[in-house]
């Protein structure tokens, strides 16, 4: 079996291979079903897996699907993982466990955001206290997002981003674009006004799998940054925290930070890496985003633009919607055998890094 043969072309085929590999491996199946059904009408839910000794105090985290259509990548990491062997070469006393498609609605949907039009990793943020302002947003989001999707509205729209990217560059740019509003439900990048299902979830999953736990690694797969194949691994701690100094004693030193500038991702609020540590208090975790590349970054935009669109004023099922369906899946899933063997070999690599790292 190649690595290649990990990867699933769709939500349910992910799932189904998902639960046959975790069971071939031994793993203690769990899932937590979500409300709303999948884009062929089939069930949605979180699928968990876990492996070794259910009191093991330091314990590797994969997760995957945090950004729904992202879940491509991580689902065909975490089964590759499976696939070879790997729970079987655990050092003892050490648990894994795997979070498969933690937005399974936006997975089978093809959407980064949940089924509440949130981004999930904007979505960790206190809805008791004010939110965070995203004033560049504001400025652009009719742009970002306009009333109608023609030749004519995207034009527009490319002349007012394109005005921003003159007045500003492109790092503020980007910034507006993806760090994350709270103002505007339609748009992109959107964190929500309270905390969305996935978050519940993962929230219940961390509090059920991992009270025991004193060190805690969590990698979360995600895609759409960066060169074609390339897994970039994105430390959201701050440069200067012992959780970043940890994370590059673990994987190396082409670890980046946004907060530092040194990564393709902006500096983002809300994200649940960050989140983490305040959801296991009583452990050490060091948390890695790998972010995969697949195509340039005004593409990738241009999609999630689109999809943003069409779920607000569009029809999915329309020509125009399959289409622009088939524009964002592209936009985060290298779907090639080159592409899916370098995920594979990259997340082999970053697993037994972080396993090394858990129990040096
Ligand atoms: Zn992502």
């Amino acid at each position: 079996m190649s690595s290649a043969d990990s990867f699933s072309g769709d939500y349910a085929l992910a799932r189904g291979k998902f639960r046959i590999a975790a069971a071939a491996a031994g793993a203690a199946l769990a899932s937590v079903t979500h409300p709303e059904r999948g884009r062929d009408g089939e069930d949605l839910a979180a699928d968990v897996a876990w492996i070794g000794p259910r009191d093991a105090d330091k314990v590797l985290v994969t997760l995957s699907g945090t950004h729904g259509v992202e879940g491509f990548c991580g689902s065909g990491a975490q089964v590759d993982w499976l696939n070879r062997g790997e729970a079987s070469r655990l050092p003892a006393g050490l648990g894994v466990l795997i979070i498969h498609a933690i937005n399974p609605y936006g997975f089978s949907w093809l959407r980064r955001v949940t089924h509440e039009n949130v981004d999930l990793n904007r979505n960790w943020v206190d809805f008791s206290g004010p939110l965070p302002a995203n004033p560049g947003y504001d400025i652009l989001c009719d742009a970002a997002v306009p009333q109608t999707w023609t030749e004519e509205s995207q034009a527009a729209s490319a002349r007012v981003l394109g005005g921003y990217l003159g007045e500003n560059g492109p790092a503020a740019l980007q910034q507006a674009l993806s760090g994350g509003q709270y103002r505007h439900p339609a748009g992109i990048f959107y964190g929500g006004s309270a905390p969305t299902w996935s978050r519940l979830t993962q929230t219940a999953i961390f509090a059920e799998y991992l009270g025991q736990a004193a060190k805690v690694g969590v990698i979360d797969y995600h895609t759409g940054l960066g060169p074609w194949g390339y897994g970039e691994q994105i430390i959201t701690d701050h440069p200067g925290s012992a959780a970043f100094a940890r994370a590059r004693a673990w994987y190396g030193a082409a670890v980046t930070s946004p907060s530092a500038g040194t990564s393709t991702s902006a500096p983002i609020t809300g994200d649940g890496l960050e989140a983490a540590p305040r959801l296991l208090p009583h452990a050490q975790v060091t948390g890695m985003a790998i972010e995969v590349g697949t195509l340039p970054l005004n593409d990738v935009l241009l999609a999630l633009r689109a999809d943003a669109w069409l779920h607000a004023h569009g029809d999915p099922d329309s020509p125009q919607g399959r289409a622009i369906k088939t524009q964002i899946r592209a936009a985060f899933f290298g779907d090639a055998d080159d592409w899916k063997g370098m995920v594979a070999g990259q997340s082999l690599l970053a697993t037994r890094q972080a396993i090394a790292g858990l129990t040096a």
